[in-house]
Formats: structure tokens, sequence, C-alpha cells
């Protein structure tokens, strides 16, 4: 491609154009770090308003904002990858599993099991054994036994929407 030769104010309205773009940048990226805060200290109201002083972790889904959300997604999604090659069983999960909320919260809470065996400094040494033995048998049990089995063996089947409650007093569940 040759470049086009530019008169000085062109050359000024190149470099206008550029900054504005950054800014266009910078300003999304501080739109998205706001809406985090947001949520943040929305959470802490909420908890001042109840009385409550729980200490929200960052892989409640009910609490963190959009970015940790895209965050926690790309690891959850990451992990339940790596579980479903690594353990045959573990297909059970079903490739649809980002289209139930409740089995994110499920997987959520698998992988937080996994990681507190298998990455916290001084794991119990029993953790990873109940993880295998206890965590992983359970959840693939609830994805295929009761009342709330998932049929999404062959395909994708949405749960008709009576099956929850309505969520209009819920911030943002994924
Ligand atoms: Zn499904």
């Amino acid at each position: 491609m040759t470049e086009i030769e530019l008169d000085p104010v062109g050359r000024q309205v190149v470099q206008h154009a550029q900054t504005l773009s950054q800014l266009r940048r910078d300003l999304d990226r501080l739109a998205s770090e706001l809406a985090d805060t947001y949520a943040d200290v929305h959470s802490r109201l909420d908890e001042l308003a109840t009385g409550r002083t729980s200490v929200s972790t960052p892989w409640s889904w009910r609490t963190i904002g959009p970015n940790a959300q895209e965050e926690l997604s790309t690891e959850l999604r990451r992990w339940v990858r790596w579980i479903r090659a690594r353990y045959p069983l573990a297909k059970k999960v079903p490739s649809c599993w980002e289209e139930h909320p409740e089995v994110v919260e499920e997987l959520t809470a698998l992988w937080v099991a996994w990681q507190a065996a298998y990455e916290e400094r001084d794991p119990s040494l029993t953790a990873a054994a109940e993880w295998h033995d206890r965590w992983l048998p359970g959840l693939l049990h609830r994805l295929e036994h009761g009342p709330f089995a998932l049929d999404c063996s062959d395909s994708h089947h949405s749960r008709p929407a009576s099956c929850y409650a309505p969520s209009d007093s819920v911030t943002s569940p994924q």
C-alpha cells in the first residue's frame, strides 16, 4: 500500500482522529470499570441496608459486575472444557451447559472446590480425593437424575420459563 503524502493540516487531522479513537477506547474501559464498581457499591449498600456483613466472593454471579462476569465466564469455560476432555464421565456435562443458569452455578461451585484442592497454597491432603469422590459425582448425578435433570444429551432443550421464579427482584445472575 502506498503511503499518501499529507500536508501539515492533514497530519494534524490524522493525529486528532487517532487521539479521539484512543480516548473512545479509554472511555469504554472506564465505563466498564464503572459498571463493576457500581455493582460492588450496590452490593455493599444492600448489605448495609439489610444489616448483613457478608463479603461477596469473586465467583458470586449474583453480585459481580459485567467485567468480572466476562472474566469469570472465560475462566470457567476454559476449565469446563478441560474437565470434559480429562474425564470421560464429565462428558455428561452437556455442551450447552452455559444455556442453563443453574448448571453454570453448579459448575462454578465445582470449579471453586477443585481450586481449593489443587491451587490453594496449603490444601487439605484429602481435598482432591473428596473432589473426586463427592463433588464431581454429585454434580454429574444431579445432571441426569431427579426432577430437574437435563434433557440435552442429543441437543439443547430449554426448560420452560415456568421452571424459574420471576427474576425482577434479582440482580443479573448469569
Ligand atoms: Zn441444554
